[in-house]
């Protein structure tokens, strides 16, 4: 969507008309017509990445920011990182476009500067406070029973340091905030699908150690899921070793592979929605 130039009134007025929204729909749609120029973040990117998803999808999943394709397309979560997410999903039989709702803690992309060697930056604490409001409006207004939050800026953001000294520490982890925007909301930290990716540079065993502790902490996430009555769109799976197809919501995974329903075997498995 255009963020076209506007002056500081105009601003605090889009601003005011986005967060009297009723409901996820009309957010999007005030966010669409108004746009929002409250940080420096507006200066660079093409355009607002509001969210992905259903909205009225029990799970939200909330990441950093978009990155150069998530500028491009308009959604969160459709680049490299966001399509190894969906494969880690599927593997607990969650449809990211159906059975979620997706957004980050900034909508704008965070352009690296030019010669710095990167393509985008993680956003500042200031430019992060200004999106802030957004996110807690999107809460309010989707009222999700589970909020995975992807990455350290994320976790930060929305439990703070003490809480989240460290991904080490706090991935993998169910909290029940008291206090803050999360409070009475269970939420999951978990580790921001581009930390996989970049984890491959840091040498084989620490890839493997990263990889096997995410399905870990994905199979902690499913069993949330089911104990809050959650209903997921299901897998359908294809083995590797037997060829059967089958349909699975609760994979079981051995040293991070998904063991097949049909011949018992650890399995390659290709994931399809259904
Ligand atoms: S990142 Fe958030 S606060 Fe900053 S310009 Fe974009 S929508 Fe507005
Ligand atoms: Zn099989």
């Amino acid at each position: 969507m255009p963020n076209s130039k506007k002056n500081k009134t105009e601003d605090d007025n889009a601003f005011k008309a986005i967060m009297a929204s009723t409901s996820i729909k009309e957010f999007i749609d005030a966010m669409n017509l108004y746009g929002c120029q409250r940080c420096t973040l507006s200066q660079h990117n093409n355009r607002i990445v509001i969210c992905r998803g259903r909205l009225t999808a029990d799970i939200m999943m909330i990441g950093e920011a978009p990155g150069k394709i998530e500028d491009q397309q308009g959604l969160p979560f459709v680049g490299p990182a966001g399509m190894l997410g969906d494969r880690m999903f599927a593997s607990i039989g969650i449809n990211t476009n159906h059975d979620m709702y997706i957004t980050n803690v900034c909508l704008c992309r965070p352009v690296a500067p030019r010669g710095s060697g990167k393509q985008n930056y993680t956003p500042l604490m200031e430019q992060r406070a200004l999106c802030l409001p957004y996110q807690i409006k999107q809460i309010s207004l989707l009222d999700p029973k589970l909020i995975i939050l992807a990455g350290l800026t994320a976790a930060r953001a929305f439990l703070g340091t003490k809480m989240v000294q460290t991904m080490k520490q706090a991935a993998g982890k169910l909290f029940l905030p008291e206090n803050g925007p999360l409070a009475g909301r269970h939420t999951f930290v978990l580790y921001h699908p581009a930390f996989l990716i970049h984890a491959k540079k840091k040498g084989e065993e620490i890839y493997k150690q990263i990889r096997q502790d995410t399905w870990k902490h994905l199979q902690i996430l499913r069993d949330k899921i089911e104990e809050l009555d959650i209903e997921v769109s299901g897998t359908r799976h294809i083995c590797s070793v037997c060829n059967e197809g089958f349909i699975s919501r609760r994979p079981y995974f051995v040293e991070g592979r998904p063991v097949c329903a049909s011949c018992g075997k650890r399995s390659h498995v290709i994931n399809e929605y259904l």
